[in-house]
Formats: C-alpha cells, structure tokens, sequence
C-alpha cells in the first residue's frame, strides 16, 4: 500500500491543483493521502496581521473541504525542513507533492526539503510553467509583447480534481489556529469560486476601460485569490473564456502575472537587484523624512496620501494608484524601489514577491520591459484625470473634504480663501508638498539621464 504526502503552500485549493492530482494519481488501492500545511514562523510571524487572517482563513476552508471527504487538513508549526520529512516518514510516504516555488524564498526552502526526501513538483501556481515560454534562441523572455504572444500558444486547460472522497487521512495535528484578526473578505477556495463566478457575469460590461477606474470599476479583484492559491490560474482563464475585447484584455494580465513569474524564477537576483545592471549605480536619496512621509501619507500629495492611507488601513490598492504611490516614491523623491516594495508587499493583501518587485521595478525603470525612465506620473494630473470629482480623495483625506472637486487635487494651488472657507491650513490640518513635483522631476531626469 503506498500513501501519499501532498505539502499544501500558496495552492489551499483542491481544484485544478496538479500536484493534488498527481498525489491522488499515485495512491495504491488503500493508500491515504495526508495534506499537510507547514506554519512556518520565517513567514507567518512577519506578515501584517490581515494578511496573516487570510492565511488562516484560507487554511480553515481546505480543512472543511478536506473534512467533507472524511479527511482533516494536517497543520504543524515549525521548519519544514524538518517536519516535511518527518511527516513523509511517518505516515510511509515515498516523496512530496508539491507545486513549485516561484521565489528565492520558495526556492530554497524547497531545496533544503529536497535534501531529505524527493519532492515531485508540479506547476500549479503559474498558467504556463515559469521555465517553458523560449525565445527562438532559447533564452527566457526580457520583453513582454513577444512573450505574451507565445503565451497564448502554451496556455493549458485546467483539471477537475479527482475523487478524493474517503481517501485523505484524517491527523490534523496542531490544527488550523485561530485567527487574532478579523480576516479582511471571506477566504479560501469556496468564496474565491464564487468572486470567479460573479466577475465572469460582468466582465464584457467594460473591463477593458473600466480597470483604470480607481473609484470603482470593474476590474476582478481576484488577485488576492490567485496570491493564496484558492483559485488556479487555468481555471480563472477557463471560466473567463474568450472571445470578446474585454476577455483578451483579462488575458493579457493574467499573463503579465505569468511573466513576471518567469521573471523572478530565471533572474532570481532581481529580487534585490535591478533587472537591468546598468541602474546599479543610480544613487537613491532616501531621506529618512521623506520616506516616513510617504508610508504615513503625509506627502502633501492629496493622491498619494490616499492611496498610501488605503493601503496601510485595507491592505488594498488599485493598479494605477500603485503606479503613483511607486513612482511618488521612485521619481519624485528617489527613494530606493526596494524601500517601497517591502513596504507594500508587507500591507498589501496580495503582496506577491515576483509581482511587487516585477511591478515596482517597471515603475522605477530598472526592470524588464520597464516604463522608460523619463516617464514620471505627475501626481496632480493623474488625480484630475483618474479621481475627477475627488471621492477618493474626500474618502481618504478627510480634512481636504470641503474643498472643491477642482482645488482638491492641489491644495498648496488654491487661493488662502478657498482653504479658509473649506478650513483647512496648510501645514497644520493638511501638510503643504514636501517636494516641488516640476523640480522633482527635473531632479529624476538628471540622476536617471547620467546612467
Ligand atoms: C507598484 C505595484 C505593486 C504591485 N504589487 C502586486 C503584488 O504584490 N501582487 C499582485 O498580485 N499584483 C501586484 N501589482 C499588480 C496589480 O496592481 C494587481 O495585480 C491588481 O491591482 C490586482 O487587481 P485585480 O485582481 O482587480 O486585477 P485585474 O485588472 O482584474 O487583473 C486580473 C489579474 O491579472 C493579474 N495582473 C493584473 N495587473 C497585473 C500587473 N501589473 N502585474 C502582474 N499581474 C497583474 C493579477 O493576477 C490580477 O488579479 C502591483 C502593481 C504595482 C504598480
């Protein structure tokens, strides 16, 4: 009889999860599989306490599937290094079904496992595994245009999992904790399912212009999903489908996701450093005040301070206020990225380590398929254009709500008896600008323009 170890990490699914497939697929008539998920103090002690709520949210869900089938979810605290071994060996298992680690991380950790008992990867975390898309010359893409185009030619249906009823073994050993903090949104693979259900109804309703919308478009919020593993990636594009403008446009983010993954498993380096050598030499400032200013949202900056107060309270962000904020931060103040990345990928609930470096080193013009380094977002436009009517502003910076839709952008801009009718002083009730945004950037072009 041969029972089966799968170590669950950022996959708590049990839907199109290969490696449960292939652990299921090599059970012999009798065999038991043990799921086991590994609280691994490195990770769970360090990450902000939402994220760690949906963590144990997601865990809580797998273990009431698992228990549907007459199974538990097998929860141990400690090194993997130690306890995947140990567990292997104990219930008889002849390896470890794992999906494979993107990260340096991920990666290493799995190599120190591996130095004890095999690991059979799969690739479940990624639509198209991150080492399989090739340029004519074999080499992994920088750019990602030619390689979204390839893309499309290896991207994969997903798989249903298969009959697991009555055959997960039922230790649950320190089970799944609880949870010090109200988990932020419904966690795990059945409510994943269900936002997947409900973004598929709306998607041709325009996704394609409406994901720019920072008060409340339509974009499918499913990246938390994707970050824990409750949905897979094959199946979020199954149920997408395709044929419409909207659908292609859903697509083509997917696989950004996809190649900022191959970005961080082929140039595992760029996790600290910059993807394009050359920005080596580029010399941060970084201002201990303005670095604090940023984090607080305290900037001056009515945008910026909204987005950077958000991401702190919720743990959300949308897409083009990360823009923002990263390049406020990069351009504006040159403060190193790494500064940033850290910081967002502590708050954000889908901080993701290949996609907040992939995405923090394009802003910053030092990563593949980078913007260019000239292109700095002009904070006050982008709040005209991206927030016309300042809610956003008004919902995040409440000392600015008086102001009208036209000043609120710019409050240092508006005349003293604009600011005294809506009561707001500058420098006491709201912070004047800590930085002159045209200088700012004249100040940017020159230290990027001398590399
Ligand atoms: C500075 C910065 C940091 C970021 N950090 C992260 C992060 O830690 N984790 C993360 O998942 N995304 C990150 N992003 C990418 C993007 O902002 C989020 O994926 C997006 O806001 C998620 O919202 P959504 O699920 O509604 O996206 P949708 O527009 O509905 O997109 C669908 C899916 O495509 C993927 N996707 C979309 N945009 C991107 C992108 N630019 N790069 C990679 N994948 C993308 C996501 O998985 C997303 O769920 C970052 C972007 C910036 C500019």
């Amino acid at each position: 009889m041969t029972n089966a170890l799968l170590w669950v990490r950022n996959d708590a699914r049990l839907d199109d999860n290969p490696a449960l497939d292939g652990a299921i697929g090599s059970l012999s008539a009798g065999g038991r599989l043990t799921v086991l998920f590994v609280l691994d103090p490195r990770l769970v002690d360090h990450v902000a306490p939402p994220r760690r709520a949906l963590l144990i949210a997601g865990l809580r869900d797998l273990d009431a599937s698992l228990t549907e089938f007459g199974g538990r979810l097998l929860v141990r605290h400690g090194d993997p290094a130690v306890l995947v071994p140990e567990t292997a060996a104990t219930i008889g298992a002849p390896d470890v079904w794992v999906n494979r680690s993107i990260t340096p991380f991920g990666r290493s950790r799995d190599q120190q496992v591996q130095r004890a008992i095999p690991l059979r990867t799969m690739d479940g975390t990624t639509t198209v595994p991150p080492d399989q898309i090739r340029t004519g010359g074999n080499t992994p893409y920088r750019v990602f245009t030619p390689y979204w185009r390839s893309w499309t030619d290896h991207t994969t249906p997903p798989t249903l999992h298969p009959s697991v009823d009555g055959r997960i073994a039922a230790n649950h050993g320190d089970g799944v904790p609880d949870s010090d903090t109200e988990a932020p949104m419904a966690g795990g693979e059945s409510a994943a399912r269900g936002r997947l259900a409900s973004f598929a109804d709306v998607i041709d309703s325009g996704y394609t212009e409406m994901r720019d919308d920072v008060t409340g478009g339509v974009a499918s919020g499913l990246s938390v999903d994707l970050k824990y593993g409750w949905l897979g990636p094959r199946r979020v594009l199954d149920v997408v489908g395709v044929g419409t403008d909207d659908r292609d446009a859903f697509r083509r983010q997917v696989a950004w996701r996809d190649f900022y993954a191959q970005v961080m498993y082929e140039w595992p380096e760029t996790l600290e450093q910059p993807f394009q050598p050359k920005f080596s030499s580029l010399q941060w400032l970084d201002d201990p005040g303005d670095i604090e200013a940023w984090k607080t949202g305290a900037t001056g900056f009515p945008i910026v301070d909204a987005a950077m107060r958000q991401l702190v309270a919720t743990g959300r962000l949308h897409n083009r206020l990360r823009m923002v904020a990263a390049s406020f931060l990069t351009k504006d103040l040159l403060v190193d990225w790494r500064i940033g990345e850290r910081f967002f990928r502590h708050h954000l609930l889908d901080g993701d380590t290949a996609q907040n470096v992939g995405n923090w080193q394009w802003v910053a013009g030092t990563g593949a398929d980078a913007a260019p380094y000239f292109r700095v977002f002009n904070p006050t436009t982008q709040s005209r254009r991206w927030d016309p009517t300042g809610a956003y502003i008004r919902r995040w910076v409440p000392e600015l709500r008086s102001l009208s839709d036209r000043t609120i952008h710019e409050p240092s801009s508006s005349s003293p008896e604009e600011l005294a009718d809506a009561g707001v002083r500058l420098g006491l009730d709201y912070p004047a600008p800590i930085i002159d945004h045209g200088w700012a950037r004249d100040r940017a072009l020159a230290a990027y323009g001398r590399i």
